[in-house]
């Protein structure tokens, strides 16, 4: 799976950060937006004079730019780089599928469709899909193309041994 994030703009005046897998992510404090600039690319310092050597004192502020003023460099920075996609450096916690999301709906479907009454092997399949899902945050109410047809080649085959 890739690990990137591509900026967006929310529609209220913020950032927001769009993960590869689908997760997103708003940045709504100022006090982030140098660090986000940064991650897309922005120096802070960049604009300065050659004899800045930026930050010392551990904030953004530099001898010749308030933090203030950094930050609003970023956020002109960021605003020309809406759609920019680049290496997630951790704003988002990996998470690690065991197993292909789409089985998990395939199997899902699988088990719903076909289980034969509550005491039956398809019924437990369903309700251990469903706690699985539930744990991975897989989502099995939407179906995916792959999902689908990952669906009817096991329907085929197990559809009626559930
Ligand atoms: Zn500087």
């Amino acid at each position: 799976m890739k690990n990137s994030i591509t900026l967006d703009d929310s529609s209220f005046g913020f950032y927001l950060i769009l993960h590869d897998d689908g997760r997103d992510l708003i940045i709504e404090s100022d006090a982030y937006y140098c660090g986000l600039a940064m991650t897309f690319g922005w120096s802070p310092c960049a604009k300065c004079r050659r004899s800045c050597k930026g930050a010392s004192d551990g904030t953004i502020s530099c001898d010749r730019r308030t933090a203030e003023k950094h930050i609003a460099t970023a956020q002109e920075y960021l605003d020309a780089h809406i759609g920019k996609r680049v290496a997630d450096p951790g704003y988002f916690k990996l998470i690690s599928y065991p197993c292909n999301p789409d089985l998990i709906r395939a199997l899902y479907t699988l088990a719903y469709e076909h289980h034969s009454g509550q005491w039956s092997r398809g019924y437990r399949l369903l309700c251990r899909v469903k706690r699985y899902a539930k744990r991975h945050q897989i989502d099995i109410d939407s179906e995916t193309r792959t999902s689908r047809r990952l669906y009817m080649k096991i329907a085929a085959r197990y559809g009626d041994k559930l």
